[in-house]
């Protein structure tokens, strides 16, 4: 990788969830927990510009839209606090990086957040960064990431780090990787442009009921024991083609809210009146969520806000391989050797899953001896690989990683598409 921001950053491509083990403090700061602190993080060769990014202007912005969207879905006047001075103006914290730009430059978050690690001690608050003059983070990938733990971790609470770009974008990040910090995950079942935890500005119910009782968003907490998995049963495959999750749950105070997610993103809800101690959420997600993964996210909130995350380890009902399997063996059998730089990451699939046609003879046929970067829609060797199916190859340029991670389903019939993807993009 080089030293220069690659070309094709957006800037509203987040990552995030990650959940880091942090050590180490020095300095002490006193401050009410569950409080949204900003700081405008300078490296050695960066220019204050902190006066025109105005994060005053900025961070009550922020906290403003989530005020509105909360209200907007039935639960008013409720926010994140944010730290403020006696006049009313948010307390900006100008740390001084100890290195310069390029010091930062690949890994921006973990290099930015140890060092803010050392200035402030107080972990249940949450840190809002903007990094002074460097428009993307994470070698350029990124316009910012955010972390979250859960609401008992010694742990510090959350970090949300910005790019410094326009200030609209500034803005927009900022929102979003906030939402990280209090929980919320990636948006891939509707229009993620509209929503915060998208690139837009709205929270759909599910996250404003989960963020009606987070601590940052309430005066008073009932801190208790969150919720635990009873029995996490096994997938079963529906007649509508999905996969069904269900999991026991338990909680002292009553179950509030359940989600699963896989690679940052949500892919189920399950609503709760808080009412009982035990209770079984009930997922039933597409399959081309679940395809090609065999660990999911699972993410309980109680009745008093106490939440809680774990990793869970899942089978897919079917045993035989699937046409994603299928395709990658055999790619690797023909092209495995030969460094080959792409290689199938999805299948979107209508009703054709399982398709013996899709076999190992009939992918001989097709693909022997060809180098995959001849393939393209309009090669005739690919398509009509099974009758009845039409086999297109769409190659996902190696800067472009929206897709990657989550493989689609679609809705069209007889149809299959074969991404493919670099093994650099994959193993990043
Ligand atoms: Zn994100």
């Amino acid at each position: 990788m080089n030293n220069s921001f690659h070309n094709s950053v957006r800037p509203l491509i987040y990552l995030s969830m990650l959940l880091f083990v942090f050590s180490g403090f020095q300095n002490s700061f006193s401050l009410d927990p569950y409080t949204v602190r900003t700081v405008y993080f300078i490296p050695t060769d960066s220019v204050d510009k902190s006066d025109w990014l105005d994060l005053d202007d900025i961070m009550k912005s922020s906290q403003n839209v989530y005020r509105s969207e909360m209200n907007r879905h039935g639960f008013p006047n409720k926010t994140f606090r944010l730290e403020l001075d006696n006049q009313g103006d948010v307390i900006v914290h100008k740390v001084f990086g100890r290195h310069n730009k390029a010091f930062y430059y690949h890994d921006t978050f973990g290099l930015v957040v140890s060092e803010i690690q050392q200035r402030f001690n107080d972990k249940k608050n949450i840190y809002s960064i903007v990094i002074a003059g460097v428009p993307a983070i994470q070698g350029g990938w990124f316009g910012g990431m955010g972390s979250a733990r859960p609401w008992n971790s010694d742990e510090y609470h959350g970090f949300a780090l910005s790019a410094e770009t326009s200030r609209e974008n500034t803005e927009q990040i900022i929102l979003h990787e906030l939402g990280h910090t209090f929980g919320l995950w990636h948006i891939v079942l509707y229009n993620p442009k509209e929503f915060i935890l998208g690139s837009g500005e709205k929270l759909s119910l599910h996250e404003a009921r989960w963020l009606s009782k987070l601590c940052y968003f309430n005066n008073q907490w009932n801190f208790g024991t969150a919720p635990s998995i009873v029995k996490f049963h096994n997938t079963e495959q529906l007649d509508n083609g999905k996969i069904r999750f269900s999991i026991d749950i338990r909680d002292n105070s009553g179950i509030h809210q359940a989600y699963v997610g896989l690679n940052t993103n949500i892919v189920g809800w399950d609503f709760f009146n808080g009412s009982n101690n035990n209770d079984t959420a009930v997922f039933d997600v597409d399959l081309g969520h679940v395809l090609g993964s065999n660990n999911i996210g699972v993410q309980l909130m109680d009745n008093d806000g106490n939440w809680m995350y774990y990793a869970q380890g899942y089978a897919l009902p079917r045993q035989e391989p699937t046409d994603l399997d299928l395709y990658r063996k055999n790619f690797d059998e023909k092209f495995g050797d030969k460094n080959y730089d792409l290689k199938p990451v999805s299948i979107d699939d209508g009703e054709q899953l399982g398709n013996p046609d899709l076999s190992k003879q009939a992918f001989d046929e097709k693909f022997d001896n060809k180098n995959p970067e001849d393939l393209d829609n309009n090669n005739d060797e690919v398509k009509h690989v099974c009758e009845g199916c039409e086999v297109s190859i769409e190659e996902i340029p190696e800067d472009d990683d929206t897709n990657l991670k989550n493989p689609r389903s679609v809705n069209t019939r007889n149809k299959l598409t074969v991404k493919w993807a670099s093994l650099k993009s994959l193993n990043r």
